[in-house]
């Protein structure tokens, strides 16, 4: 044989060698880690699904999921509004530490999540994850889009960057039914982006959960068929206002408006969970799903419910911010109820873990693993949890602290229930209180925080906690506020410069057709 020729063979041999290796490591990696999908709601409260409580909520594939997995009872968002509770989802750290307070990002906000903020979906994605997010954002858009999911670790993204009710509401149900509010009419439409580029402006909201929808199982089955181990981040523009609902879900709930439009959720919910089974990646999926903040009483009726809990959105009371959180993996996940302590924060660290993700070391991570309640039936890494309010400052630190199952308020203001509802302690006008000394509840035998704690319980506990809140409220990093720039220049619009703005910022195309043909197959 010529020296040419066996060079060629030699080499064609070497590639097919490397090949079946990588070919055996890819396999090797998509057995040893899990799929991991966390579905995020919006405005869901604790008593607003079926098994939590309520008797008109219809939500089968939820209850499955329920039935199948594990409840918690005692779980808790980082805030009890939307931006700074999604960034500490994300990064596994309270909102502070990356500048997400006072507030919430709007429309023409300026600043957004600081790029050295390291995301689940970063580490995840150096552990080899492909990595998407479809939905609901709320950490910034900027200037060249550098704040949107794709510059900070999701290899795909589509959705309305914000809430929905940040842009002129029109038509909420099918065909051509007006929504409840008409939101904000000096904001550009709601634009629904596709990694950094507008695909359509206004969101059709009639069609969006099928939309998201779409987009989630498509992640899915093409990464199922990649073996490919994938990280979906599915944040619901549910239950949030102004509720709407399809066609197909529009008076389709006893409960009404909301019924509606949670109904669509959890339809929604359902796809996925018909997906990963008819992907045959089911048994190799951890599902997870809460919501990001408790109700929003001020829409009465067609706001959510916080169950037994105290006051809604806005608050530091625990229906501002305890919610429904479930936990589904088959033959792993312990099925039942837990009364077990754990927060969005611990999601960050139980999911990098899991997917064998390295947690950065050289910051404060807030957040501990939830593997031991998970898999184990045993008692949670963590038997504290800290409260910051709604817009919250260095001056006063947390308003609340958990300690086991004792709650101390340090101080109390109102959130954004109106005077119709009968708490005024939950009412937008009721203003900070400072409670020197603090209130202290006992949440396992009082969770409404009804009857506040005195005598001898109260000065045993009460030091304690007073201590570990001040040693917590002193050690606490602030990072400047990312919230405070706005802009009306810095709205998203999918023709710059257009006039007369922002209702020229209008363009379309059909979202059905046009996903996933360039765009998913990169991944
Ligand atoms: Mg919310």
């Amino acid at each position: 044989m010529c020296l040419p020729l066996l060079r060629r063979q030699l080499l064609n041999m070497s590639y097919k060698v490397l090949l079946c290796t990588a070919v055996v490591l890819a396999a090797a990696v998509s057995a040893d880690k899990p799929n991991i999908v966390v579905l995020f709601a919006d405005d869901l409260g604790f008593g607003d699904l079926a098994v939590y409580g309520h008797p008109t909520s219809t939500t089968p594939n939820l209850d499955k999921m329920a039935k199948e997995g594990l409840v918690f009872t005692q779980f808790y968002s980082a805030s009890p509004v939307c931006s700074p509770s999604r960034v500490a989802l994300l990064t596994g750290r309270y909102q502070t530490r990356s500048g997400i307070w006072p507030g919430v990002f709007g429309a023409a906000s300026t600043g957004g999540i600081p790029h050295n903020e390291t995301t689940s979906a970063e580490v995840l994605k150096q552990a080899g994850y492909a990595t998407a997010i479809v939905g609901k954002w709320h950490l910034g858009v900027g200037k060249n889009q550098t704040y949107l999911p794709t510059n900070h670790g999701f290899d795909y993204y589509m959705g309305i960057p914000y809430s929905h009710d940040m842009c002129p509401c029109l038509i909420c149900f099918y065909p051509n039914q007006a929504c409840f509010d008409k939101c904000r009419t000096g904001d550009t439409p709601c634009p629904i982006f596709e990694n950094t580029r507008i695909i359509k402006q206004p969101a059709d909201f009639t069609t969006l959960t099928a939309t998201y929808t779409n987009a989630a199982t498509s992640f899915i089955q093409k990464n199922a068929a990649g073996k490919t181990p994938f990280y979906l981040y599915l944040a619901y523009q549910h239950t949030h206002h102004p509720q709407f609902a399809s066609k197909e879900f529009r008076n389709s709930s006893i409960r009404g408006t909301f019924g509606d439009s949670l109904s669509e959720l959890d339809w929604s919910v359902g796809e996925v969970f018909k997906t990963l089974e008819s992907s045959g990646v089911a048994d190799n999926t951890f599902v997870f799903f809460t919501s990001d903040n408790g109700p929003s009483l001020t829409r009465q009726i067609r706001g959510g419910n916080q169950g037994l809990l105290k006051c809604g959105k806005g608050t530091t009371y625990e229906g501002g911010m305890r919610e429904p959180a479930i936990a589904w993996m088959p033959g792993k996940v312990t099925p039942g109820r837990t009364m077990e302590l754990a927060a969005t924060v611990d999601v960050f660290v139980t999911i990098s873990k899991m997917g064998g993700g390295k947690i950065p070391t050289d910051r404060p991570i807030d957040g501990v693993d939830m593997a031991p309640i998970l898999f184990n039936n045993e008692k949670s890494n963590r038997d504290f949890y800290y409260y910051y309010p709604f817009g919250p400052n260095p001056d006063d630190g947390v308003f609340a602290t958990r300690y086991k199952q004792y709650k101390a308020h340090f101080y109390t203001k109102g959130g954004l229930a109106g005077k119709p509802y009968r708490d005024e302690d939950c009412w937008g006008s009721t203003p900070k209180t400072k409670h020197d000394p603090p209130l202290l509840f006992d949440l396992v035998t009082d969770p409404s925080e009804r009857h506040p704690l005195s005598g001898k319980v109260y000065e045993e506990i009460i030091k304690q906690i007073t201590d570990m809140t001040m040693k917590f409220n002193k050690e606490m990093t602030w990072h400047e506020s990312e919230i405070h720039g706005s802009n009306s220049s810095a709205m998203p619009c999918c023709k710059p410069g257009c006039s007369p703005f922002p209702t020229c910022c209008a363009c379309g195309q059909e979202i059905q057709q046009h996903l996933f043909s360039p765009a998913l197959e990169l991944l």
